[in-house]
């Protein structure tokens, strides 16, 4: 069942591809009654101090935090860092990569539309200037031009591998993310590890790498997985030793499936990843 829960360690906002910018967002959390809040912006940090001022005005603690893409032989993971120092230079350099990375992909993702007969698809890089254009930028780009008629259509016509506006990214290596993270003070988890749609067999093979790597903690929570997926997460965790987290990845008020602080309640199996963490950081 989906209750309330004071702790939601994934969230993003506009400075990646949410639609709240990190002061509303931290305002949205606020009200729906979040006291931990993690800002998990994809490859960027840049939202940390807005939210955290806003943080301290409505009395909520902020988790600085960050989504790494990642990828691990060939396949796409995404790490969250929890309680990441938002100054690591090291860290940071990591993540410029990254950025560079998601800009090229952008500009070719952008080609191609254009190629396949879509208008004014090179308008998304443009309009995202320093902000970071990512896939949900074309998707929107794509309802709002009448393309397609709804979100995921766009992602299946359009943006998924083998479709016309597919383009391939070569993001940094899982265990560099794991390295980056550590380095800089955080604690690595691997996301959404039932969204990924890999086979029982990988899943195995890559939580044995991430494990190794150094990587502590699994989502064992995430949005509004159903019943079946949290079973899943939760063996994963138990098998491997992993603590569990927990977060919406809420992207914004426009997906009524997803609310900030509206997650089943964490395992009693599972150890937390917020266990040794500070009495104000706990639920
Ligand atoms: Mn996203
Ligand atoms: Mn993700
Ligand atoms: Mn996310």
């Amino acid at each position: 069942m989906v209750t309330f829960s004071p702790i939601d360690l994934h969230a993003h906002s506009s400075v990646s591809d949410g639609t709240l910018t990190p002061a509303e967002l931290v305002r949205r959390a606020a009200e729906q009654g979040v006291r931990v809040l993690a800002l998990t912006d994809h490859d960027t940090v840049a939202g940390l101090t807005e939210a955290d001022g806003e943080a301290d005005r409505r009395g909520l603690h902020l988790v600085p935090a960050v989504e790494i893409s990642s990828q691990w032989q060939g396949r796409d993971l995404h790490i969250v860092g929890l309680r990441v120092a938002p100054a690591d230079r090291p860290l940071l350099d990591g993540l410029a990569w990254n950025q560079d990375q998601r800009r090229k992909r952008a500009r070719t993702i952008a080609e191609r539309l254009e190629r396949a007969g879509v208008a004014g698809a090179m308008t998304v890089v443009e309009q995202a200037g320093e902000s970071m254009p990512t896939r949900s930028h074309f998707a929107r780009f794509l309802l709002e031009s009448g393309a397609v008629s709804g979100f995921q259509q766009a992602f299946d016509r359009y943006l998924r591998r083998g479709r016309p506006g597919w383009a391939r990214v070569d993001w940094m290596q899982m265990e560099t993310a794991v390295r980056l993270i550590r380095g800089a003070g955080g604690i690595p988890v691997l996301a959404h590890p039932t969204a990924y749609g890999y086979t029982g067999a990988w899943m195995r093979r890559i939580l044995t790498a991430f494990t190794e790597a150094g990587g502590e903690a699994i989502e064992v929570i995430c949005g509004h997985a159903e019943v079946q997926r949290t079973q899943q997460a939760t063996g994963y965790a138990l098998r491997f030793g992993l603590k569990g987290s927990m977060g919406s990845d809420f992207h914004g008020p426009e997906n009524p499936w997803v609310e900030l602080g509206r997650l089943r309640a964490m395992p009693e199996t599972v150890k937390p990843v917020w266990d040794d963490w500070p009495t104000a950081l706990r639920p």
